[in-house]
């Protein structure tokens, strides 16, 4: 379903929200695509319903329910695909995401369609600053990085910001305790930097548009900074693995870990070990067998 949140910005209310900017004679840009060839087919057809051709495909950054209908719609189409630099490589070359979570060639479960999509060939790099689609301004791209190590937001002409997964909704918080950022530091500053913005709108890819974002992005802070301590806390208490620190906050917030979920959650716990030691707040100790990490001083 369409629809309108101003005159040249509109979304596909689906699972994964597909922005949809407005372009002169017809066109359109849309902004992510979906998880897979249903979701793209879905796209299509609702956009073909109102007489819109997609000429142009900007992913967000590479994760699969954003990327995993690039392809399809940009064979079925003339549209270009773009992304940041870092987020091309993995979109091209889907096989790295299970790659990086597992840390080697990974095996057999982690090769699903949640971690690896289809690949696709990005055709523009897409930069921070203004949005030129052939010709037409069409809004400005705009740095989220955290979640994914270079998330893109964009804003459109009429100043609403699909800011992706930048910041989730309390709704998707209670389903996933430990929502997922690659870099946790980063990620605080793309809250923090979102909390001094004043745009019309916000339409994260996971839930719906707000016009205000400061309780959204403080509560995610609050998320953040709760896992934080609570890392913390432990490893004052004693030094321990990452997989013995994964276990204790999995206990303290539960998910169901699987394959895919435990993955997730060790990469997202690196990242707090990892923002943690930025703040000198932690460090690594080895034991003749063992990595730990341990509090400073
Ligand atoms: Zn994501």
């Amino acid at each position: 379903m369409l629809k309108r949140l101003d005159a040249k910005t509109l979304y596909i209310d689906a699972h994964v929200k597909v922005g949809v900017l407005l372009l002169e004679g017809g066109r359109c840009a849309i902004v992510d695509t979906g998880l897979d060839d249903d979701a793209g087919k879905q796209v299509l057809k609702v956009l073909q319903a109102e007489g819109l051709t997609v000429s142009r495909v900007i992913l967000t950054h590479h994760h699969a329910d954003h990327i995993g209908a690039a392809a399809l719609i940009r064979r079925r189409t003339a549209a270009q695909v773009m992304a940041s630099a870092f987020e091309k490589a993995l979109v091209e070359n889907p096989y790295l995401e299970p790659f990086y979570l597992y840390g080697a060639a990974p095996f057999d479960a982690l090769e699903n369609r949640f971690l690896k999509a289809k690949p696709c060939p990005v055709d523009l790099v897409l930069e921070e600053g203004p949005l030129v689609i052939d010709g037409e301004a069409a809004g400005r791209a705009v740095a989220l990085p955290g979640h994914s190590h270079q998330q893109m937001g964009i804003c459109s002409p009429d100043d609403v910001l699909f800011t992706a997964d930048s910041f989730f909704p309390a709704e998707v918080l209670d389903k996933y305790p430990i929502p997922y950022h690659a870099d946790v530091t980063r990620a605080r500053a793309t809250l923090e930097a979102l909390l001094a913005t004043g745009h019309a709108a916000y339409l994260p890819a996971h839930g719906e548009p707000v016009s205000d974002v400061k309780p959204v992005a403080r509560m995610n802070l609050e998320v953040m900074d709760r896992l934080s301590d609570f890392i913390l806390e432990i490893l004052t208490r004693q030094p321990r693995s990452r997989e013995e620190v994964l276990a204790a906050v999995v206990e303290a917030f539960p998910v169901t870990l699987n394959s895919t979920q435990f993955h997730l959650t060790y990469s997202a716990i690196g990242a707090y070990l990892a923002h943690l030691k930025h703040q000198r707040f932690v460090e690594p100790e080895f034991t003749a067998s063992h990595m730990l990490w341990r509090r400073s001083g």
